[in-house]
Formats: C-alpha cells, sequence, structure tokens
C-alpha cells in the first residue's frame, strides 16, 4: 500500500499537521492571535479546525499495512474527523447549533458573517474534513475501485485548498461570491494542500498523483514542470495585480501584459523542456542503437513472439539458421519453425508458458530440432526469457545450432566405448597370457632344479642352470606382477573403509621389514569413505614399501601419513626422507615397468607405482609426487569421498 519511497514525506507532513494543530489550539487557550489568524483582519482557524488537522495527522501516521493495532488507530481517528467535519457541515447545511463549535474554547475574535459562527469551522474546511476521512474510511476496504475514490476525493480537498489559497493571494473580498472559499483561513488552505498531497502518495500509483510519481518521460516531464508553472503563474498574477491596484497600470493594460508575459515565460519553460526531451530522446535513440547491435552481435539466432505466438523480432542469426530473411520470418507463427510432430502440442505448452513466464530452458531433457526453409532438421537447444512490452508479456527465445556439438559428442561416445573395449581387450589379453605363461615357467623352473641337483658336481652346468633359475624367477615375479595388474579391480566392492584401521593393520603386517630397518611411521588422523578396501590396502602398502626401499642408506626411514579435505574428495599424502626423485622422473615413473635404478642396485619389478595410479583411477582420484633428489619424496592421491568410482565390472 504506502511505498518506502513515500513514507517518510507522509510521515513528515503528518508530524507537521500534528504540531501545527497541536500549536493554534494551544494559541485559543492562551488566546495568542498571530497563530489563531495570520493576517489580521482575515478567518481564524477554528480550534475544532486546529484538532482535526492534529487528528488527520494522526491518520496519516497510522497508515499501515501490517498490524491490527494501528489499523484501528488509523480507524478510530479518521472516525473523528469525519464526526467533527460531518456534524459541522450538518450545522452549515440546516443552520443548527449542535453545541460542537465551542466546547474547548470560546471564541471572541473571529469575524461573524452570514456564513459563520463564533467557534464553528467554515464550511469549506469542515467539508475537506469530510472528503479526507471519507477517504480513508474508503481505503479501508482495499479494493481497487473504493481506493480510487477515495484517491479522487483527496484530490477534491486539494482542489478546494488551492483555490481558497489562490483567493486571499489575490485578496478576493472575504464577503464575495466566492466567500464559501475564503472562509477557510489562510493557514487551513495551505494545510489542506500539503495534508491531501501527502496523504495521495498512500496510494502513489491512483488518480492525479500518479501523474507525479510515474517513472515515464512524462511524469518526469510534470514533476519539473507543474512547480515553476505554478509559482510563476502564482507571481505573475500577483505582480500585476499590485501595478492595477497602485494604478500604475490600467486594468486592461494589466490583462494583455499578464497575457504577454505569461506567453513569454511559458516559451521559455517549453524551450527548457524541448532540451529536455530532445536529450531524452537522444539517450532513448542511443539505447536503442545498442540494444540493436547487441542484438544483432549476439552469437545465438533470437526471435521475439507475442503470445498469440506470431514473430516480431528476428536477428541475422536466426536468419541464417533458419535459411529465411527477415521479412519473411517477422509474422509468421513460431511453430512455422518446427518439424510436423512438434507443432501441435506447442500452442498448449505456449500458454503454459505465459501462466507462469519465467525465463527458463525449453524442452528440458529432449533434443529439439528447428525446421530450416529448405526442410532441413537441426538439433537446437532453447532458452526462453518473458519480456515485458507495453504491459504485454512477450516471449524471447534464444536458439543455438547444437549440431556440430551432437556430432562431437558422438564421435567421443563412439571412441570412447572402442577405447573402453580395446582396454577390456588388452586386460583380457594380459590375463591370459600372464596366467598361461605361469605354467610353462614354473616346469622351467622345476626342472632347472633338478637338473641343478643332477649337475652339482659340475661347476660350469652349475653356473649355468642358475643363471636359468634366476632369469625365471624373475620373470615369474614379473608375471605375476602382470596378472596382479590385470586383475585390479576384478571382483572389489565399495565399502566403508577406515582408513585409520586398514594402516594400523598394514603396519602390522610389514612389523618385519619396519623393525629391521628402524624405519619410523607417524600417521594422522585419517577419514573413512567409501573406497574399495583390499586395492586401498595395496596402494599404501607399495608407497610404504617404497618408501623403506628408496631410502637414504646413511638415514633411517621416515614416513608421515596425513590426509586433507579438499571438496568432495579426499586428499592423502606420504612422505618419506628417502633418495628423492629427479624432476624428469617424477611424472613417467607411474607407469608399468618404469624403474630408474638397476636390478642389482636394488630389487624391484617397476610395476608398484603403475599399480597405485590403477587404484587412484579406480577411486575417480589423481596421483602425483613431489620430491626433492637427497631430501625426500611426497606422494599425493585424491580419492573420491562418495564412492562415484570408474569401476566398470
Ligand atoms: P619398483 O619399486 O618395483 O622399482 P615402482 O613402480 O614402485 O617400482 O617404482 C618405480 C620407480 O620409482 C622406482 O624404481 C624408483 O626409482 C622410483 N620410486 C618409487 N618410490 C620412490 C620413493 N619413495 N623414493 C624414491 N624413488 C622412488
Amino acid at each position: 500500500m504506502k511505498d518506502k519511497h513515500y513514507n517518510s514525506q507522509i510521515r513528515w507532513v503528518a508530524y507537521l499537521m500534528m504540531v501545527a494543530g497541536i500549536l493554534v489550539m494551544f494559541g485559543w487557550i492562551i488566546d495568542f492571535k498571530p497563530l489563531l489568524s495570520v493576517v489580521p483582519g482575515l478567518p481564524t482557524m477554528k480550534f475544532n479546525t486546529a484538532l482535526c488537522f492534529f487528528l488527520s495527522g494522526a491518520t496519516l501516521v497510522t497508515v499501515s499495512d501490517q498490524g491490527l493495532y494501528l489499523d484501528s488507530l488509523n480507524r478510530f481517528f479518521s472516525t473523528l474527523v469525519f464526526l467533527i467535519g460531518g456534524l459541522t457541515l450538518i450545522e452549515h447545511a440546516l443552520d443548527r447549533q449542535f453545541g460542537i463549535d465551542e466546547i474547548f474554547v470560546k471564541d471572541q475574535i473571529s469575524i461573524v458573517t452570514k456564513y459563520s459562527e463564533p467557534g464553528r469551522m467554515s464550511t469549506a474546511t469542515s467539508f475537506c474534513f469530510v472528503l479526507f476521512s471519507s477517504a480513508f474510511i474508503l481505503f479501508k476496504f482495499k479494493r481497487g475501485k473504493t481506493n480510487f475514490f477515495g484517491q479522487l476525493l483527496l484530490h477534491l480537498v486539494t482542489i478546494i485548498s488551492m483555490v481558497s489559497f489562490i483567493s486571499y493571494l489575490y485578496g478576493v473580498p472575504v464577503l464575495s461570491k466566492l466567500s464559501i472559499f475564503t472562509s477557510m483561513a489562510i493557514h487551513t488552505s495551505l494545510m489542506f494542500v500539503l495534508l491531501s498531497i501527502a496523504a495521495s502518495l498512500v496510494h502513489y500509483r491512483l488518480g492525479a498523483t500518479a501523474r507525479f510519481t510515474g517513472n515515464g518521460i512524462g511524469n518526469e516531464l510534470i514533476r519539473r514542470m507543474f512547480p515553476t508553472t505554478l509559482t510563476m503563474v502564482l507571481i505573475l498574477g500577483l505582480l500585476q495585480l499590485q501595478a492595477i491596484e497602485k494604478g500604475w497600470i490600467s486594468a486592461e493594460f494589466g490583462i494583455a501584459l499578464f497575457v504577454i508575459s505569461y506567453l513569454l515565460a511559458h516559451l521559455f519553460l517549453l524551450f527548457s523542456i524541448v532540451d529536455k526531451v530532445n536529450v531524452l530522446d537522444r539517450e532513448r535513440k542511443k539505447v536503442q542503437e545498442q540494444f540493436k547491435t547487441v542484438v544483432e552481435s549476439t552469437p545465438n539466432a533470437l526471435l521475439l513472439m507475442n503470445q498469440d505466438g506470431f514473430i516480431t523480432m528476428v536477428n541475422r542469426e536466426a536468419e541464417e539458421l533458419f535459411g529465411y530473411n527477415r521479412d519473411e520470418l517477422v509474422g509468421i507463427e513460431i511453430e512455422q519453425l518446427m518439424p510436423e510432430e512438434f507443432r501441435q502440442d506447442h500452442p498448449v505448452l505456449r500458454n503454459d508458458f505465459y501462466k507462469d513466464p519465467k525465463a527458463r530452458p525449453m524442452g528440458k531433457g529432449r533434443v529439439l530440432f528447428a525446421l530450416r526453409k529448405n526442410k532441413e532438421r537441426v538439433p537446437v537447444e532453447i532458452g526462453l526469457s518473458p519480456i515485458e512490452n507495453d504491459g504485454k508479456t512477450m516471449v524471447l527465445a534464444s536458439i543455438i545450432d547444437i549440431s556440430e556439438r551432437i556430432m562431437a559428442e558422438e564421435i567421443i561416445k563412439r571412441h570412447s566405448k572402442e577405447l573402453e573395449a580395446k582396454n577390456k581387450e588388452l586386460e583380457q589379453f594380459a590375463y591370459i597370457a600372464s596366467h598361461d605363461l605361469q605354467e610353462p615357467l614354473n616346469t622351467v623352473i622345476g626342472f632347472t632344479s633338478i637338473l641343478e641337483e643332477h649337475f652339482q658336481d659340475d661347476e660350469y652346468a652349475t653356473k649355468r642352470l642358475m643363471h636359468i633359475s634366476r632369469s625365471s624367477n624373475r620373470m615369474l615375479a614379473f608375471i605375476r606382477a602382470l596378472l596382479d595388474y590385470s586383475r585390479l579391480g576384478r571382483n572389489a566392492k565399495l565399502e566403508d573403509v577406515d582408513c585409520n584401521q586398514l594402516l594400523e593393520s598394514l603396519v602390522a603386517d610389514l612389523n618385519n621389514l619396519i623393525s629391521t630397518t628402524e624405519t619410523k611411521v607417524t600417521i594422522d588422523k585419517l577419514p573413512v569413505l567409501k573406497a574399495y578396501s583390499g586395492e586401498l590396502r595395496m596402494l599404501f602398502q607399495n608407497l610404504i614399501t617404497n618408501a623403506i626401499k628408496f631410502r637414504k642408506p646413511e638415514d633411517t626411514a621416515e614416513i608421515e601419513i596425513s590426509a586433507e579435505r579438499n571438496g568432495r574428495m579426499w586428499q592423502f599424502s606420504v612422505q618419506d626422507n628417502g633418495i628423492g626423485i629427479p624432476e624428469e622422473h617424477q611424472e613417467h615413473i607411474f607407469e608399468i615397468f618404469q624403474r630408474l635404478h638397476r636390478r642389482d642396485e636394488i630389487e624391484g619389478t617397476g610395476i608398484g607405482l603403475a599399480h597405485c595410479k590403477k587404484i587412484v583411477d579406480l577411486h575417480n582420484g589423481k596421483v602425483w609426487v613431489t620430491s626433492e633428489v637427497g631430501v625426500g619424496s611426497t606422494f599425493y592421491f585424491t580419492i573420491d569421498d562418495l564412492g562415484n568410482t570408474n569401476l566398470g565390472i
């Protein structure tokens, strides 16, 4: 109801009314004439008038949308004003005394005419109060029509009080035909002007007030023009009147002078308006141009449609996409740009959009098609936005041709399917090969040891057989590692893994290695997460045994394991104080069979970190290392906490 923009203005006027009311009432009590009649010899503001102004101010202060308490206070104040004003009006009409005029003070100073009684507020004043309070009584119904009617009553108060004020200004005699207006005290009329304008701001979008408060260029003009015109006319009129009264000029000349000066002043005002309008118009054109440039240069096809689905505006991209030119597109129904099967349902969908118009993608979850002039179907993505235009809602459709994207997606899909199949094939091959190779190799190893026993006295043969045996065993180790690698993730199950428990049991299992090498292992608090428990254990085992294996010969190994949350992932780190890894090797040590040491220096197959990488991949994570030669290495890996893994088997 009340807009926050005008709240403070309304309040200020309300307080002014209340203070002025109190002052005048006080003036009556102490008999202080300047407060009662501003110009000696002119009508006084009666005690009841001052009281009604106080109550009207209170009515304005209590205008509120919320709160029963305020609402009933508002009702009370406006009803009191209505009663006092109404009874006085009836007194005037019936020429009767209800004894309400001098309840509080005796009036011995007001000019008494045939239209007035001592202490009685004037006809115009009481009428204005009746109008004012009726407006607020009407506002209580909270309907469009009653609000509007109330607003008109307030406007009537403004007009009556303005006429009254102007009559004073121009010295229209109290007893003339206009006396119904001039019976109102001069400050009463001014206060009514203020009060009625402030009250009309309660419903600032109604009636004449709306003309002043709106956002349009016309409203801007009236806001600027009206005060100037009003002051100008009043001052010009007054000056002319003075000149005539003083006998400087004749009445005829005065009127002619008024007309000329009014015309000149008005012309001057019009000039300034013309300039202002021109500036605004230029700005509007500039904005229009900018808008056009934006619309034309956007990479999406844009179509503006009215409620009936007719196209009213298109951009260059739309011409390109649909293969029609602009003139062909504007004015046709949007359904014509759709393939046959979408056309029938579309008007219903279109109406649905208007029921709840807000920006949204069209046809979510399915591929939409646009129909080109040459009947070609183009897959598209469409975004719809409502646009207010002249009080009507239009729809702006922003259309993107996604045929290239769809094609690219299809290629990627096909490639990843092929890749997946190839990977499976490869894993299957590695599995079968390593599985089947073990058997003949075991036979070779078995026979070699039989031969070793048989030729134990033959030094030449023993040495050669030992070579065969060592190589065969190494080959067996490789094959087993390969088999393990290809088995990784098969039959693995996601479960809640408490990493603290997992490491505790792992460290216990590695106790022999750890204590003989005097390694110090420190483990921070680790999380519980959804993971492949066996694989995760192997991952930690590889990293810990590597840290021990690649320790500095002169130092005991120190390993620190910790974890921290990084978004929805957990990031683990295994830090050691070992020999470190040169920067150029830090990436490819995770590839299968990649080693940085000769076999006779440090034992190994070069498959441990490849295992680690595959395990981390299974968990949708990443693994990497930071290291400095001679200082130590830190292996990091991330694990998806939600068990959202890549495992497709
Ligand atoms: P392996 O341990 O069998 O050699 P890995 O795949 O586990 O195979 O490791 C590959 C290579 O990475 C190792 O040969 C070693 O050179 C290097 N490496 C792995 N872990 C460490 C570490 N903690 N400190 C230094 N070098 C390491």
